[in-house]
């Protein structure tokens, strides 16, 4: 079930282009198509689609989690970033993730339970943004959802993968009822791909939100809910209070965008590190000529891999909430700067060690980088809608499943173990320390590139954990560059190379791919590489020339739709 409609109308150059959507799910995308048809605006789509996700992938996003989203409103020509990162409870301790003897707690310790759930902030980001872009009745939005999970739908290969892997889902309650059964001889099975799987409680918890708007998520019964499985999980209950999320609050970021080559790309500012180490990746790139180099070829990676270290050492040692810490963001861009990291690489030998910067004047901060821990799961949006508005949402519950806990029929996200285990190292701060209140530093990456004329020009995002800026930017070089069309640059082999997050900086090349024969070559020029599965999940929309190019990666389930008209 995966293929990609592109309906090429005859279009003058002004026509606007047709309304698109990508998403990782064929159910979400079908979705978000019908709320087009119905003269939905992108926004709408997008909730729409989101709440589908949540019950169909439930594994990757939800509104027990968190989201960073942006906006294009076409007729005002307008760019808003919202912020609807989760947040620390109002009492945990730096020390969160430390055991008695001051260690920091192996990850799935910390992952599992109570204490790595963040007040989620998905919906109420959701419904911010649509009281500004939204055209339907946000009850309508649930209402496909709501259908689905009492009509039930077929469990997909992917899901039920994630479920088979699941050490602790079979073991509790709901989730074992929900998604296992017991085969001929007792065991825990997880229930096979196309057997139809409802779920009732979800479709309440919808409607009681499609009804009331996101205070019945915040206040009164289901926040109770929340708050108590997190307060009296059996492993590592955690402090998350019914007042926590009536406090929570989503934040319109300030809009971060950068030229590249001729045009202009805009992602998400902190307290992800997305948009800044994106950018930081391409304005060192912008020094090479990439476009004279072939997709796959030595030069390529290794210069867009070298790159990519220096911006990703930055990330390590200067990222995290500006809220509670100064982050030299402006600094980190500027060109001066960027030409003189950009320096540091050779053509011919990878560099030996990559250190962050100095983009201050002053001193850097001492201070040591952050462990960074995140597994891949998370889920990207793209939408277009027939005004040419535009959203490029990404979501996530962190780590598969979240923290495994269930209420009301969602999971609950990890998504404090998005900050670095150990507040201090070797007596020196870390930027991305937990705190009371601070959202922990995210890598997602929606993204919008616009063209020379100021026209939108393409839609794109991906789950990957710290991966997903590495992947992006691979995809806008293959966009800008490489003039390839949105699912040729989704197909293209991934690789990834990141300082200060793996250990000793390596370079991944994703396994079963052409790339990996590059391996002998790249560690003759002093690469350190790894073979390895690299599951991008990027879903995007390009327009060229008037006409709407979506793109769904493969290595996941999802579709791109074009609607005609
Ligand atoms: N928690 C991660 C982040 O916010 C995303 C995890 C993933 O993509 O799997 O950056």
């Amino acid at each position: 079930m995966r293929f990609i409609l592109i309906i090429a109308l005859a279009t003058t150059a002004c026509a606007k282009p047709n309304p698109t959507a990508s998403t990782a799910n064929p159910h979400a995308t079908k979705t978000a198509i019908h709320i087009l048809k119905k003269n939905g605006s992108a926004i709408d789509a997008a909730i729409a689609a989101q709440m589908i996700l949540n019950l169909v992938e439930p594994q990757s996003s939800g509104i027990g989690g968190g989201g960073f989203l942006l906006h294009w409103n076409a007729k005002k020509q307008k760019l808003h970033s919202y912020d609807g990162r989760e947040t620390a409870p109002a009492n945990i301790k730096p020390s969160l993730f430390l055991n008695p003897q001051k260690q920091p707690l192996a990850f799935p310790d910390a992952m599992i339970g109570g204490i790595a759930a963040g007040t989620p902030g998905l919906l109420a980001m959701l419904q911010q943004a649509h009281n500004k872009h939204g055209k339907l009745p946000w009850r309508d939005l649930f209402q496909p959802a709501i259908k689905l999970a009492e009509k039930g739908f077929p469990i997909s290969p992917r899901l039920r993968q994630m479920l088979a892997r699941d050490p602790i889902l079979p073991k509790r309650e709901p989730s074992r009822s929900l998604y296992y059964q017991q085969d001929k001889n007792g065991k825990t099975k997880p229930l096979p791909s196309g057997a139809i799987l409802k779920n009732p409680k979800l479709a309440q918890t919808f409607r009681q939100i499609a009804e009331q708007g996101a205070a019945a998520f915040y206040q009164g019964a289901i926040a109770q809910n929340i708050a108590k499985t997190i307060r009296s999980a059996k492993h590592r209950p955690g402090t998350l209070s019914p007042q926590d999320l009536a406090q929570y609050k989503p934040k319109m970021r300030p809009n971060l965008c950068r030229p590249y080559r001729n045009f202009t790309v805009c992602a998400m500012p902190p307290p992800s590190s997305g948009g800044v180490t994106l950018l930081q990746i391409l304005g060192i790139l912008e020094r090479f000529p990439m476009s004279a180099m072939k997709p796959q070829s030595l030069e390529a990676v290794h210069l867009i891999s070298e790159a990519s270290r220096l911006a990703y050492a930055d990330r390590a040692h200067y990222l995290a909430d500006p809220d509670f810490i100064a982050v030299p963001q402006k600094a980190l861009l500027k060109p001066n700067y960027l030409k003189a990291r950009a320096a540091m690489i050779s053509p011919h030998r990878a560099m030996t060690q990559v250190p962050p910067g100095n983009p201050l004047a002053a001193k850097p901060p001492p201070r040591q980088k952050g462990d960074d821990l995140s597994l891949p799961s998370t889920t990207h949006i793209s939408v277009l809608d027939g005004e040419g508005n535009a959203v490029s949402l990404t979501s996530s519950i962190e780590g598969p499943f979240g923290n495994h806990l269930m209420s009301g029929g969602f999971f609950l996200n990890n998504q404090l173990t998005d900050f670095a285990f150990a507040p201090q190292k070797n007596g020196r701060a870390v930027a991305n320390a937990p705190a009371p209140k601070k959202r922990p530093l995210s890598s997602m990456t929606p993204t919008l590139i616009f063209d020379e004329e100021g026209a939108l020009f393409a839609i794109l995002g991906s789950p990957g954990g710290s991966r997903i800026i590495a992947y992006v930017a691979e995809s806008v070089i293959a966009l800008i560059d490489w003039n390839m069309t949105m699912q040729e640059a989704i197909d293209l082999p991934r690789f990834v190379a990141r300082e200060g997050v793996a250990r000793g900086g390596g370079l991944e090349l994703e396994q079963g791919t052409a790339l990996a024969n590059l391996k002998d070559s790249l560690e003759k020029m002093g690469h350190q590489t790894a073979i390895r599965p690299l599951v991008s999940g990027l879903h995007g929309i390009r327009i060229h020339q008037s006409l709407a190019d979506g793109g769904a990666d493969r290595r996941r389930e999802g579709l791109a739709l074009t609607l005609s008209r």
